[in-house]
């Protein structure tokens, strides 16, 4: 509609006559800027029309699942006063808020000196004049004394779960675990690699003898009787899903979580439990960190 049209139009519709100009002037000062007025007005409805997802929209997109998602925890009740839902290595996602403390916080910095808080890892050998005492497992297989209590704890609460955990990889002697590594580049090599990089790659998935938790006694391997198979489909067996929601009452941790594996050096282990005692197992597994973040700034 031209400007031509609103000036000799009527609302009703007839031609305009008779007091032909002042009636023309007369809508030119008011119907003209009330037209205006209301354009303006419906502009403005449109553009403040409600987001629909913002009104429970059933329809909600991925975009706006997130957001909500997003906006929950603010009416969410204080997480600090609630047992915290299990983490399990599979729940963690990239960039993923570490859920809250459960406990009281550490009362001070851990100590990573503490025989229970001993780092050992690629970049970290095992003490040299480190000692330890052994007690013997009924399959023959050996721990450090001190975390046998909790060890035989957790086995015993797993089974009485119905489930049938094995141990099949407990304290190792240095030798025991250059052997395991010269197995493990023999196959390499078997598979194609350069002597270059078998070294490398082989200290991947068997630590360089000397860089084992296995040697310091306090690091089990742990599988379901239903599958002994050391690779991921551990993961899904009852005994590990298990393990990995009650480890931390016990004092142990996953030791190789996945997506951790740039910050241990170790692939995912789901089977490795590494024992750190109940107070650090707490904050570790309430945390999300692994080891080595958990140290980090440690006195
Ligand atoms: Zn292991």
């Amino acid at each position: 509609m031209n400007q031509r049209e609103l000036t000799v139009r009527r609302p009703g519709g007839q031609r305009a006559r008779g007091c032909g100009r002042r009636q023309n002037a007369l809508l030119r000062r008011c119907f003209l800027p009330a037209t205006a007025l209301c354009l303006l007005l419906a502009v403005c409805v449109v553009g403040f029309k409600p987001d629909a997802s913002a009104q429970g929209d059933k329809t909600l997109t991925a975009e706006n699942t997130s957001y909500r998602a997003n906006v929950l925890p603010q009416t969410e009740p204080n997480f600090s006063l609630l047992v915290p839902e299990p983490i399990t290595d599979d729940q963690q996602q990239p960039g993923s808020v570490p859920p809250a403390a459960s406990g009281s916080p550490r009362a001070s910095a851990p100590d990573k000196d503490s025989w229970n808080l001993i780092l050992v890892n690629p970049w970290n050998s095992l003490p040299a004049d480190y000692t330890l005492s052994l007690t013997e497992l009924k399959n023959g297989l050996s721990v450090d004394s001190r975390c046998y209590p909790d060890l035989q704890a957790m086995m015993d609460a797993c089974r009485a779960d119905g489930l049938s955990p094995v141990i099949c990889s407990a304290y190792r002697t240095q030798e025991y675990q250059e052997k395991l590594f010269q197995n493990e580049v023999s196959r390499l090599i078997a598979q194609g690699y350069s002597e270059a990089d078998v070294a490398v790659e082989a200290g991947k998935s068997v630590a360089v003898p000397g860089t084992s938790e296995h040697q310091l006694g306090l690091a089990v391997d742990i599988v379901d009787i239903n599958n002994q198979h050391l690779d991921e489909s551990q993961e899904s067996t009852a005994v590990q899903k298990w393990l990995m929601e009650h480890c931390w009452e016990y004092g142990f941790i996953l030791r190789y979580p996945n997506e951790k594996s740039e910050i241990t050096g170790i692939i995912y282990e789901p089977w490795h439990y590494r024992y750190v005692g109940h107070e650090d197992a707490e904050q570790i597994h309430s945390l999300g960190v692994c080891l080595e973040e958990y140290l980090e700034g440690a006195s």
